[in-house]
């Protein structure tokens, strides 16, 4: 045993071996110590356990080299979702169209008029851009970009309605997933909630009956992500406005995805627009940038100039504030809304939701011809399936689709496990779903074929 331990080099005496040499260039002193230090430890507890060296013993340098790399692979990978979920908030929600990741990528590596006017060459308000485009695009008289639409909730409370009164039905306090519960943000914007009607039905006088000297607004949160079928009431938007404005009150609107085109027009489920409550009078609206809108992560918010000025100049603007990159991308993807007509090719969130049934069948079919001798303890299958819009948009509407299936042969779940840890640890993960007795992997979001098929046969 003794000769066994004196059979692992010292640190010294490997670093000085030429294949270190490169080593050292690439990932520096100090993790290539680190790592031998591992590995050494590594073989000794091997020879302490099992009287043996491990087999990488007589390459130290090609194993240190393993294990750098490994540890440099970045936590943000790409992956392949076939999850069935279009926009799934796991694995990053909308696919960036290419204009904004071109555009992002120019404004990374440079300066850019994040908050400079050229025209006047001074100092201009970083949403300006953005701000001009969505009132060209919802009819609104001014827009603010924020983080997020939980964010957009937030700072529309607090800068509108801070120590006072919010109306909201008992209908739509909504709990979207994580923390974000209307009840709660509205404690954390300072704001008071006054519920009013029921779960199921809440009429004009509700609201109504709710007015007091220390209302500040009535607010409407959409329901994206539950359906309450049945004996329901609800008040719409423009005759919540008529009566608020009989109190001198604004109306504020959570839409939560709000698309900007009528989806029926691509024969899709409809979902409420962010200009038809603006049409309707509603003094605020809020959306999320990342969800049916297809763009970055953000929080948009249109709507009167009075209140938008209030929230630009709240100091929660300055701490919820959207950066560079989400306001290229942002940009970038509102553009493609001024064509609608190229807006299924051009928007990969809108080209997945409209993919025709015939074509995503037919590139399940593919695959599982191309598949089928490599999984071979599978029984592999091309299957209709149903697929998820995603992110509580649309929620009870889903979209016929196909998907290829693997069922293990011998019935065992636990194979069925160990094939989807495996298509985990792909230099590109395949994320696919497991679901009565079967992995399916959903073809909807699929574009790049060839490169799934270089990551399923390796
Ligand atoms: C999704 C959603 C939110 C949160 O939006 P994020 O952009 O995820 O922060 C808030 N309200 C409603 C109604 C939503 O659907």
């Amino acid at each position: 045993m003794t000769t066994l331990y004196s059979r692992i080099p010292s640190t010294d005496r490997l670093l000085r071996d030429e294949a270190f040499a490169t080593l050292l260039t690439l990932f520096g002193h100090n993790r290539v110590t680190q790592v031998l230090h591992q590995l050494q430890d590594e073989a000794r507890e091997q020879i302490r356990q099992q009287q043996t060296l491990p087999d990488w013993c007589d390459a130290w340098a090609s194993e240190t080299k393993k294990r750098l790399e490994q540890c440099s692979t970045s936590a943000l990978r790409p992956v392949f979702n076939l999850s069935g979920t279009v926009l799934h908030t796991n694995l990053g929600r909308a696919v960036q169209p290419q204009a904004a990741v071109d555009a992002v990528a120019a404004v990374m590596g440079s300066a850019t008029t994040l908050e400079y006017d050229l025209d006047g060459a001074g100092r201009g308000h970083r949403d300006r851009a953005l701000a001009d485009l969505l009132c060209q695009l919802t009819g609104a008289e001014d827009a603010c970009i924020v983080n997020n639409n939980a964010a957009a909730v937030l700072l529309m409370l607090a800068s509108t309605a801070a120590g006072r009164e919010v109306v909201v039905s008992r209908g739509e306090l909504v709990e979207i997933g994580g923390a974000f519960r209307v009840p709660d943000v509205m404690r954390q914007a300072g704001c008071e909630l006054h519920e009013v009607g029921t779960t199921n039905r809440t009429h004009a006088k509700d609201y109504r009956q709710a007015i007091n000297d220390n209302t500040a607004l009535l607010m409407k949160v959409h329901t994206s992500n539950y359906h309450i079928d049945g004996f329901t009431a609800a008040v719409d938007e423009a005759e919540l406005v008529t009566l608020a404005e009989a109190a001198g009150l604004p109306v504020i609107v959570d839409l939560g995805s709000g698309s900007l085109v009528d989806l029926s027009r691509y024969g899709l489920p409809k979902e409420p627009m962010p200009q038809t409550l603006i049409a309707a009078g509603v003094s605020l609206v809020s959306f999320s940038g990342d969800k049916l809108l297809g763009g970055p992560q953000a929080g948009i918010i249109v709507g009167k100039k009075a209140l938008i000025a209030q929230l630009q100049q709240h100091p929660l603007k300055r701490a919820l504030r959207a950066d560079k990159m989400t306001l290229a991308a942002l940009e970038a993807t509102l553009r493609l809304y001024l064509h609608p007509e190229t807006l299924p090719q051009r928007l990969p969130t809108l080209r997945y939701l409209t993919r025709p049934e015939p074509e995503i069948r037919e590139q399940a079919r593919r695959l599982c011809v191309a598949l089928s001798a490599r999984y071979s303890e599978f029984d592999l299958r091309v299957e209709a399936c149903l697929s998820q819009i995603g992110s509580g948009s649309l929620p009870v509407d889903r979209l016929p689709g196909a998907a290829v299936t693997f069922t293990p042969r011998d019935g065992s779940g636990r194979r069925l496990e160990a094939l989807a840890a495996q298509w985990r640890t792909l230099p590109q993960p395949v994320i696919g779903r497991i679901y009565d007795g079967r992995l399916w992997l959903d073809c909807r979001c699929l574009d790049d074929e060839s490169r799934l098929l270089e990551m399923l046969l390796k």
